[in-house]
C-alpha cells in the first residue's frame, strides 16, 4: 500500500505535510491549496494532502492561501522579499519579475506592505495568468483594502496588468528576482530567523502582520472592528455548554487557547488564532463559537482574554470535586447513578 511522504518536493516547491492542518486533526477538511492549484498537482490521499510531483510546475500559486505556511519555494523567502522591497521605496510589484506568483501573497502580506511603506501600492499581474489566479489576488486586495479603510489608513492596493514591453523580459527578470531574493534571504536572515524563532507555532506572516500594526498603532482610528470578511478571528465559549473537557485546547495548533494553572479558566489570544476551525470541529457540545467583533489592541499585543471560568465544589454524595453551574451540590455522575439504578433499589426494597 502507498505511504504518505510528509515532505514532498518538486524542483523549488515543497509541501511540508507535518505543518498541514490535516495533520493537526484527523478530521480537518482544509483544502485551500488543493482548490488554488490549476494543474491538479495537489490532492487528498487518506485524508492528508498529497503532492503529485509529475503535475506540479513549481509556480507557487498555492502558497499564500495556506494558513500554516506548509508550502514554500526554496528559492524565494517572503520576509526577505518584503524587507528588500521596503528598502527600495518603490510603489509597484511586478509579477514574475519581483515575485514568482501573486498567489504567494495573502492579505497579511499585502496589509503589512501598505502599513510599512505608507503609500499606495500597485500590483501588476501577468496577463497570462488564469482567471482563477486573478480572482484570488483580487479577493486578497479587496480584503486588505477593506481592513485598511476600517482602521482609518488612507493608502490602498491596486491591481493592473503588466505593460507589454516588460512581459518580454519576464523570464530573465524572474530568474534575477529568485537569485536576488535568495541573496536577500542571506542578508536578512536575522529578520527571517527572528520571525520564525519567536513564534514557533505561529505562521511568520501573522507575526509580520501584528508587528506591522504595532508600528502604526498610534494612528489607528478604530480599534474595535468586525471580523466579517477579514482575516482576523475571535472566539467565545458558551459557559452553559462547556464541560471544561479541554479538547479545544489540546487540538489548537497555535496555542491560541490555553488553560489557567489552576485549570478553572480557559483563555484565548486572538493574536494567535489562524481561524483553522479545529476547536469548533472537536467540541462535542458546540460550546465554542465565532465572536464577530475584535479588539485590535488585544490582537496585536497578544492579550489573553478570559473566555470561561468555572467554580469547583465538593459533591455531597461522592466527595469528588465537580464543576458547579447552579445545578445543586450533587455531581452529574452521582445524579446519573441514582437515576439509572433507581429501579434496582426499588426492587430490592420490595423483596
Ligand atoms: S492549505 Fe495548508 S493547511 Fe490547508 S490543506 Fe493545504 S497544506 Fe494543509
Ligand atoms: S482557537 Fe480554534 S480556530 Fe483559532 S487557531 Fe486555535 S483551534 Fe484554530
Amino acid at each position: 500500500m502507498e505511504n504518505i511522504n510528509f515532505l514532498q518536493t518538486k524542483d523549488f516547491f515543497s509541501l511540508n505535510a507535518l505543518k498541514c492542518l490535516r495533520n493537526e486533526y484527523l478530521f480537518n477538511d482544509c483544502q485551500l491549496c488543493f482548490e488554488r492549484c490549476s494543474y491538479n498537482a495537489l490532492g487528498i490521499f487518506k485524508n492528508k494532502i498529497k503532492l503529485f510531483e509529475e503535475l506540479c510546475t513549481s509556480c507557487g500559486a498555492c502558497i499564500g492561501v495556506c494558513p500554516t505556511e506548509s508550502l514554500s519555494l526554496s528559492t524565494f523567502d517572503m520576509s526577505a522579499f518584503i524587507f528588500n522591497f521596503l528598502e527600495k521605496e518603490v510603489n509597484q510589484i511586478i509579477e514574475k519579475m519581483d515575485i514568482p506568483h501573486f498567489g504567494m501573497l495573502d492579505s497579511y502580506h499585502l496589509i503589512s506592505l501598505v502599513l510599512r511603506s505608507k503609500r499606495n501600492l500597485f500590483l501588476q499581474f501577468d496577463e497570462n495568468n488564469s482567471s482563477k489566479d486573478l480572482d484570488y489576488i483580487e479577493s486578497q486586495i479587496k480584503q486588505s483594502n477593506l481592513f485598511l479603510s476600517s482602521i482609518g489608513v488612507e493608502h490602498s492596493l491596486f491591481l493592473k496588468p503588466h505593460v507589454s514591453e516588460l512581459q518580454n523580459n519576464s523570464r530573465r527578470h524572474l530568474f534575477k528576482t529568485l537569485v536576488q531574493a535568495k541573496n536577500g534571504l542571506q542578508q536578512n536572515s536575522s529578520v527571517s530567523q527572528k520571525l520564525t524563532q519567536e513564534q514557533k507555532t505561529l505562521p511568520a506572516k501573522v507575526t509580520l502582520f501584528k508587528n506591522s500594526l504595532k508600528l502604526v498603532c498610534e494612528d489607528i482610528v478604530n480599534t474595535q472592528i468586525s471580523t466579517q470578511d477579514l482575516p482576523l478571528y475571535n472566539q467565545k465559549i458558551d459557559f452553559q455548554r462547556c464541560t471544561n473537557c479541554v479538547e479545544c485546547i489540546t487540538f489548537c495548533p497555535t496555542n491560541a487557547l490555553f488553560q489557567s494553572a489552576t485549570k478553572e479558566s480557559i483563555y484565548f489570544q486572538s493574536g494567535k488564532c489562524i481561524g483553522c476551525n479545529i476547536c469548533h470541529q472537536v467540541c462535542q457540545h458546540n460550546a465554542i463559537q465565532e465572536e464577530k467583533n475584535l479588539d485590535l489592541i488585544a490582537f496585536m499585543f497578544d492579550k489573553a482574554e478570559l473566555l470561561v471560568k468555572f467554580e469547583y465544589i465538593k459533591c455531597d454524595e461522592c466527595n469528588n470535586m465537580f464543576i458547579h453551574k447552579n445545578q445543586g451540590t450533587v455531581c452529574d455522575v452521582c445524579k446519573d447513578y441514582a437515576y439509572n439504578h433507581n429501579n434496582m433499589f426499588t426492587l430490592a426494597k420490595d423483596l
